[in-house]
């Protein structure tokens, strides 16, 4: 069934489709006219690979595989934190374990939804389940409480076990700690109603899509006419705008940045399938020259422009230097001579320069 799951709602877009039940279908639309431009759908992302990265980590329980100390202390902090709350939770060693299962919400015979919660465990005597969601990057999610992943992954799963009449839901994240909660058979079965409701009105085609923050998530954007709208309705100039008002002007500002890149993005799908199809543009490929031996270049060049001017002509990462020394550091078990600190060491050949203030979201707020 999971070439279904494209064409259908899903537990992941529920936060921003109980806002704006029209995303769905703007997104269903965008994505035909990707297609239809020559979109594979295999396009990388690099936050989304490094979540996908994570995510197995936590399941083969090893960290062996992430890329950075960075991520390798993450992790510690996810399984840490996933440790505490099981035994919080009250696990047992035969309870039973779902890892992203696709679990699927029908009416009558036909499916509506569906959702692949991380994690689930259900006690043996399958009266209580914990959700669990792993969000290893910087990104805020509501609360358990509010969070209406969780809330509909509830939903998928009291569809498939009846017997469960307590869900826990929690979130663990390196970066935040959130509350789990509680919630019980009969409000999981009040919030499918909500659910149920919301997936009725996003198949109907005449539906108004409603701008907000998650616009930017949304795979319609591109098409969306509210954002449209946005786009060339008029704002307040920053001379008139009172500070407090600013954070929504900046906001908007996020989504339209979002929308030129998804149009630029899609005519260089076109482009690349119909090179002459827009008058006066055509896609240059860039091409990229990659030092595969730095040492062997150093030989053969230092000795016609010197070893001041090789230099110059280098860039050295300070930052993949500490990583490299970091791993190594982390390697060392019992050494008689443990390695010094980076920062120390390098600190005499640094200097520190503040560079242009960028101005960013305040993620604690
Ligand atoms: S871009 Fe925003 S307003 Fe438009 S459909 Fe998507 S979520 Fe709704």
């Amino acid at each position: 069934m999971d070439q279904d799951r494209d064409s259908l709602p899903s537990a992941s877009a529920v936060q921003r489709l109980m806002q704006c039940q029209a995303s769905h279908r703007m997104t269903l639309k965008a994505r035909a006219m990707r297609q239809e431009a020559g979109e594979s759908g295999g396009k990388g992302d690099e936050w989304r690979d490094k979540g996908t990265a994570m995510h197995d980590a936590i399941f083969k329980q090893s960290s062996a595989d992430l890329e950075t100390d960075q991520d390798r202390m993450d992790y510690s902090k996810i399984m840490k934190r996933f440790r505490e709350f099981l035994g919080g939770w009250g696990a047992m060693n035969d309870d039973t374990v779902i890892r992203e299962e696709r679990l699927w919400l029908h009416h009558e015979i036909t499916p509506i939804f569906s959702g692949r919660p991380d994690y689930i465990r259900i006690s043996p005597n399958r009266k209580r389940a914990a959700i669990i969601d792993f969000k290893s990057l910087w990104n805020k999610a509501p609360e358990p409480r509010e969070n209406d992943q969780l809330w509909s992954q509830a939903v998928l799963l009291a569809a498939e076990e009846p017997e469960v009449q307590e869900f826990t839901f929690q979130i663990i994240s390196p970066h935040y700690v959130y509350q789990p909660h509680l919630a019980n058979r009969m409000e999981v079965l009040d919030y499918e109603v909500k659910l149920r409701t919301m997936l009725s009105v996003a198949e109907r085609e005449g539906n108004q899509p409603k701008t907000g923050d998650y616009c930017k998530h949304c795979g319609g954007l591109m098409i969306c006419p509210a954002i449209q709208r946005e786009a060339a309705s008029k704002s307040e100039h920053p001379s008139e705008l009172k500070l407090e008002n600013a954070g929504k002007l900046l906001e908007r500002l996020e989504r339209m940045e979002k929308y030129i890149k998804e149009v630029r993005e899609y005519y260089k799908l076109v482009l690349a399938k119909e090179p002459d199809s827009i008058p006066g543009w055509k896609i240059i490929e860039k091409q990229m020259r990659i030092l595969k031996q730095p040492a062997k270049i150093r030989d053969a060049v230092v000795p016609v422009i010197g070893d001041k001017a090789f230099w110059d002509s280098v860039s050295v990462s300070i930052t993949k230097i500490e990583a490299a020394w970091e791993k190594v550091k982390g390697t060392e078990l019992m050494s008689k001579t443990p390695t010094q600190n980076v920062n120390v060491v390098l600190a005499p050949f640094i200097t520190i320069r503040t560079q242009e203030a960028s101005l960013v979201r305040d993620k604690k707020k």
